[in-house]
């Protein structure tokens, strides 16, 4: 049979190459981010009684009423600003449902989607699949700072979307306050929508705060938030998370999610919907995760490896420059195959594999996998 590939250049994901490779050479597996400890055994047994009590058929389509409140409750709590739940708020099948939804709504032949790298791997083949151009945006190790005015001149009536990721995977930096400004003052008065990738926004550390689209009333009228309930939960496997925007956007979002998906699991929604109320379920992470990335950070300190502490998220990058001049993809299934220790190469998320040796690893683990881990990482 002949056909034509839609996606010529996508090759399968470097989270399954580098699951993979870890699982046959039984390695301590950094690379994808998932945690290595239980999720609550609360929110488990919350699941089961929705199980139990005969909450097992489809959900509607935007997500059970409740979950779609609490959702509306915490943005309230955490960001003072409201979302309605009758229209502006969708459940979807994690924030990669979400994000595809809102591509596919959206971008249209040869509209330009601004996205600033190294990206998280979902984004590029949603837009090519939709037949838009992306306009990438290189950021740099060690700072991954961005230049707005790089930004402003690549800016223009046929930017139809800028995707931003803040805290950001893989680089563990955040948007700051200024950054978000200059984002709110760029696309004001255009028609450009921003989908902004928020999944990590309560792992924030060293005083750092997250600053939510929602923050900005002039963005937040042109934004996309998604979320992911796996990251901030423990339960990656469950594929649970949402999406919020203003009420004309969610419009088209919801055309597409109703055939996309049309709905996701109801006894997890149902459980969800109770574990978000309590703040104390999720306000604890910062302090949690800054905890591991310092466990391992001090056990690598007298490493070769080069770093900048982590500002947010679980993950944290290291350069490896002093160690060796290998390619990243090669050094990182060396680092698997020789010394048992699998991690992410950065060049895979970069404009045209930019390769600056630097290696992310997964620190949403248990105290001794880090341990063990960062001692074969001194030993390089
Ligand atoms: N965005 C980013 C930045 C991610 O790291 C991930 C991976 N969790 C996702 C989206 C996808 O989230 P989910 O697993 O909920 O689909
Ligand atoms: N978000 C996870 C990570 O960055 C991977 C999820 C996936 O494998 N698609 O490691």
């Amino acid at each position: 049979m002949n056909h034509i590939s839609k996606l010529p250049d996508i090759e399968t994901t470097i989270f399954t190459v580098m699951g993979n490779l870890s699982k046959k050479h039984k390695a301590i597996n950094l690379s994808q981010g998932f945690p290595n400890f239980k999720s609550d055994q609360k929110l488990i047994d919350l699941v089961s009684k929705a199980m139990n009590s005969g909450y097992n058929q489809y959900a509607p389509m935007l997500g059970v009423r409740e979950l779609r409140e609490a959702i509306a409750e915490k943005f309230d709590k955490l960001y003072q600003t409201s979302y309605n739940p009758e229209n502006e708020i969708v459940v979807t099948a994690g924030a990669t449902q979400a994000i595809f939804t809102i591509i596919s709504a959206f971008i249209s032949p040869k509209d330009e989607v601004i996205l600033f790298k190294p990206a998280y791997d979902c984004y590029e083949p949603a837009i090519e699949l939709n037949g838009g151009k992306v306009i990438p945006i290189q950021l740099k190790y060690p700072d991954y700072q961005v230049d707005w005015d790089e930004v402003n001149k690549v800016f223009s009536e046929k930017t139809k979307m800028i995707v931003i990721n803040t805290p950001q995977n893989p680089c563990g930096t955040v948007f700051s306050k200024e950054d978000m400004q200059q984002l709110e003052a760029l696309t004001r008065d255009t028609n450009c929508i921003v989908l902004s990738d928020e999944v990590y926004e309560h792992m924030v550390f060293d005083g750092f705060t997250h600053q939510s689209a929602c923050l900005f009333p002039d963005l937040k009228e042109r934004t996309f938030i998604t979320a992911s309930f796996g990251k901030t939960f423990h339960n990656t496997g469950w594929k649970m998370g949402y999406c919020c925007g203003p009420k004309e956007l969610m419009k088209e979002f919801i055309k597409v999610h109703q055939f996309n998906v049309y709905s996701v699991n109801t006894p997890m929604q149902m459980a969800l919907a109770i574990y978000l109320q309590d703040e104390n379920n999720y306000n604890y992470l910062s302090v949690f995760f800054q905890q591991k990335r310092d466990v391992f950070l001090e056990a690598i300190k007298d490493s070769r490896f080069n770093f900048t502490p982590s500002r947010a998220t679980y993950f944290q990058v290291l350069n490896y420059k002093n160690i060796s001049q290998e390619h990243d993809v090669g050094f990182a299934k060396r680092l698997v195959t020789e010394f048992g220790v699998a991690s992410i190469p950065l060049s895979v998320f970069n404009t045209n594999n930019l390769d600056e040796k630097v290696l992310r690893f997964c620190f949403a683990k248990k105290e001794e996998t880090l341990l063990k881990a960062a001692e074969i990482l001194s030993t390089l």
